[in-house]
């Protein structure tokens, strides 16, 4: 084979120490042991192999083409209840995240200053024990809480197995940051029904969809599933379409398949949802039974003590008249008035206010969500009910040693407090702060897993500067990406299609599914599961975090916990839809039908079809759960009001002092009702007139790799923005600043300035600049390495109320041209 100059350059950048595949990575791959005789010439033996795709959190199944043992396809499992044969353009360009070419060959350690992109290959025995020294150092030293390791949602096995090594470990800092999904649902699934479980969405049923900024047809919770259930609720029933109306400060691709979108400014979803609410109210549209027999906190009330409290009906009465909330929203009085008579009128109803990055605030969810208590579709069909898990069996109890309860009396580094908020995802913004005050104790070791998605943290450049500043990092992506831009050490991890998985998917419809994924090939470079990499490490650590970790090989935890599916005695096999269909109904009827004789042969159909669900109904009253002090839904939240008087001793100061910290202006009763709060913006109107928008896109929302042609290819797909970072904006905005389609501008926060193309768009409110998140990362491969801008760099970043976890809607900008097109 003959290598050119550029070639040999390629080489000596990023492979003369042999660490990635380089530019002739292709045919490294394809020369591997693994494809000898698969030439490619003759017709080849196809087989088809199922597993999970794992190029996002969605757990979508899939089946894998192999010719000659070689992968040449994905599609999607039928058999899979979350995608019925579906798949996202994420998922069909799966292959390129096994084939890429930049993929790292083995573990590697960094020999050049962090973020050089200069690195030396060692083996797998030295990486380990370097991780394993370097931790079992700080144990000794009596700092295990130094320890933080960062990933993305991990509900299944493998989440187990992390909690295992932190708490075996002593550290309190297993952080899951949230991605695809938001988890302030489940804080509102908490406040008002007592149960800290995110909710379920039964989307194919409903008759009318009112979203206030989902971005339910991007990437939202699960983007196949999503669009399967839209198609449905459109046009799967015959003689019902269902109608769907967007609010959104931007015509986004979801807005633009809505029957209606209701152009909003930005920030106020919570007083137009309470606006709707007054007007349901007002004139009596809402489902009286459901509010009398299953609410609290409607009318005013009096307590034990006999002191009186407003309750829902006064609030949105007496707050939130259509014209008031006109002149917030801008949304005209009269399609307040129309949307919350539609929305009354048309059963089932239901409404989402959870999304991506647009809107983490909990009241806001908070106020939509009453609209649905409202029109009493809670754990109706159609409706809203509570996702469930699957009863994976748990993992042993760690038996905690000295090292390991001295490290966990300490508090979590991100300020999160499981004891009192159940749902406590990471804070990453809150994190970076941590870390560079030193408190409340200084990071010493950093582990970070493939999943755990950095690219969208707001104040991107705080978080850059603080994992810069911790002594010891260790990333185990498969690639060079922005885990690797930070890291020390690389323990490479398998691909998907390598790799056993157990994978539970984003909360969708409601009912419990795992997938379990099966290695469609052996893994092609020297690269190891995390999940058994981890516990080597614990096994190299020695003492009570070996002993917490007696397996070898990840497979053994999914069986493991598959065995609580088992003696569940519910469910079934992923199965075609009839066979599903008789199973909900046997179930229903409080029937079950046994699928396999023994648990070797349950076992051997789960892998063979895919994964587990329980297809029995989610919905029906005895769905309903209620865990409140009321024992019903609370429009009053006593749970909050539980949570804060116990945070604060029942002192009005300190409650004071934390509404002040989170920067609420809502006191007395109003605090525990669903309220409107206006956005903190970050940057002065007259310096910054235009607000920031940023959202993630479906070719890049939650994918674990961004170094994938395919995927550049179709950015914006609305647009026709490919490979770039675009900002939208109004014509009207980008002619008042001299800038034409196609210019180059720079979108100015105070937090700094970034570069995009600039794309003259109607479907931008005029006083909005929305940009694309997902390029601008340091690291990446060859087709990601420099390519476009990360907007989350200039977001200031900024806390829903009590549990930190950011709000999308923060910060002013403003622009300037920097170049003709
Ligand atoms: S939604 Fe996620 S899991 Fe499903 S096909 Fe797309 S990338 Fe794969």
């Amino acid at each position: 084979m003959k290598v050119n100059r550029r070639d040999f350059l390629t080489f000596a950048g990023f492979t003369a120490a042999g660490v990635t595949l380089g530019r002739l990575g292709r045919d490294r791959i394809l020369a591997r042991e693994t494809f000898k005789g698969s030439s490619g010439d003759g017709p080849g033996v196809e087989q088809w192999t199922r597993s999970v795709c794992g190029q996002c959190p969605a757990g979508c199944g899939v089946q894998v083409r192999l010719v000659d043992g070689r992968p040449v396809k994905i599609e999607g499992n039928a058999l899979c209840p979350v995608s019925r044969g579906r798949l996202c353009p994420k998922g069909a360009a799966g292959l390129q995240a096994l084939y890429d070419p930049d993929r790292l060959v083995g573990p590697v350690r960094r020999v050049g200053p962090r973020g050089s992109g200069r690195w030396e290959r060692i083996d797998w025995g030295e990486a380990v024990r370097a991780v394993a020294t370097r931790l079992s150092a700080l144990r000794q030293q009596g700092r295990p809480q130094g320890l933080v390791y960062l990933t993305g949602r991990q509900p299944g096995m493998m989440g187990q197995a992390l909690r295992r090594f932190c708490e075996a470990y002593g550290s309190p800092n297993l952080l899951e940051a949230p991605d695809l999904y938001d988890e302030a649902s489940a804080l509102v699934a908490w406040v008002t029904q007592g149960v800290a479980a995110p909710f379920g969405y039964d989307l194919e049923q409903t008759n009318y969809l009112l979203s206030f900024g989902s971005p339910i047809l991007e990437a939202w919770r699960s983007p196949v599933w999503a669009n399967r259930a839209y198609g449905r609720l459109r046009r799967g029933r015959p003689g019902r379409r269902g109608r769907f109306v967007q609010v959104e400060s931007r015509l986004s691709p979801t807005a633009a398949k809505a029957d209606e979108w209701v152009p909003i400014h930005p920030g106020t979803e919570a007083a137009l949802a309470l606006g709707i609410a007054h007007v349901l109210v007002r004139e009596g549209r809402y489902d009286e039974a459901f509010v009398r027999d299953r609410t609290f906190g409607f009318d005013d009330w009096t307590d034990e003590a006999g002191q009186r409290h407003i309750g829902f009906r006064t609030l949105v009465l007496s707050d939130y008249d259509p014209e008031a909330v006109s002149a917030i929203t801008g949304v005209p009085g009269v399609t307040i008035l129309r949307l919350a008579r539609e929305f009354s009128a048309v059963r089932p109803a239901v409404a989402i206010g959870e999304g991506g990055v647009l809107s983490r605030d909990a009241y806001s969810q908070f106020a939509v969500h009453c609209l649905n208590a409202l029109v009493g579709c809670l754990g109706s069909p159609g409706g809203v009910v509570i996702q469930q898990s699957p009863p994976l069996q748990p993992l042993p109890p760690v038996e905690r040693d000295e090292g390991a309860r001295l490290g966990l009396s300490r508090p979590r580094i991100d300020g999160a407090d499981p004891s009192l908020w159940p749902v406590t995802p990471a804070s990453l913004p809150a994190l970076a702060e941590a870390i560079l005050d030193g408190r409340p104790y200084p990071v010493e070791a950093l582990l970070l897993d493939g999943s755990a998605p950095l690219r969208a943290c707001p104040a991107w450049g705080r978080l850059e500067q603080a994992l810069g500043k911790v002594p010891f990092v260790v990333s185990f992506s498969p690639y060079l990406d922005e885990r690797g831009a930070f890291a020390d050490l690389i323990l490479p991890d398998h691909t998907p299609l390598e790799k056993w998985q157990d994978a539970v998917p984003t909360p969708w419809a409601g009912p419990p599914a795992v997938g379990v994924g099966q290695p469609a090939l052996p893994p092609l470079l020297d690269t190891r599961h995390t999940g058994e990499v981890v516990a080597e490490i614990a096994r190299g650590i020695g003492g009570g975090v070996a002993a917490a970790f007696p397996y070898q090989d990840y497979r053994e935890v999914i069986l493991h916990g598959l065995r609580g599916l088992y003696d569940a005695q519910r469910g079934m096999a992923y199965s075609p839809p009839f066979e599903s269909a008789w199973i909900s109904q046997l179930e229903h009827g409080g029937w079950w039908a046994p699928g396999a004789g023994s648990f070797e042969e349950f076992w051997a159909q789960v892998v063979d079809r895919g994964g587990w669900w329980d297809p029995a109904p989610t919905h029906g009253s005895g769905h309903l759960r209620f865990e409140t002090p009321s024992g019903r839904f609370e429009f009053f939240s006593q749970t909050l009001r539980g949570a804060l008087a116990k945070r604060t001793g029942g002192a009005e100061a300190a409650l004071v002092g934390l509404f002040e910290e989170d920067r609420l202006h809502a006191r007395g009763d109003r605090a525990y009702l669903p309220y409107y709060e206006p956005v903190p913006w970050v940057g002065e109107e007259r310096d910054y007139p235009l607000f920031l928008n940023v959202f993630e896109v479906p070719a890049l929302g939650g994918a674990r790799d961004s170094n994938q042609p395919f995927l550049l290819e179709i950015l914006g797909p609305h647009l026709q923005a490919r490979w770039e970072t675009w900002a939208e904006i109004h014509p009207a905005t980008a002619k008042a600043q001299g800038i034409a389609e196609g210019d180059r501008v720079w979108v100015e926060s105070p937090l700094g300035r970034v570069q995009a193309r600039a794309r003259l768009y109607a479907g931008a409110m005029q006083n909005v600049v929305s940009l694309p998140l997902g390029l601008g990362a340091p690291g990446g491969g060859r087709w990601s390495r420099g390519r476009g801008a990360n907007p989350a760099r200039i977001l200031a970043a900024s806390r829903a109320p009590f549990v930190g976890i950011p709000t999308g809607w923060t910060t002013r900008v403003k622009l300037e041209r920097a170049s003709h097109a």
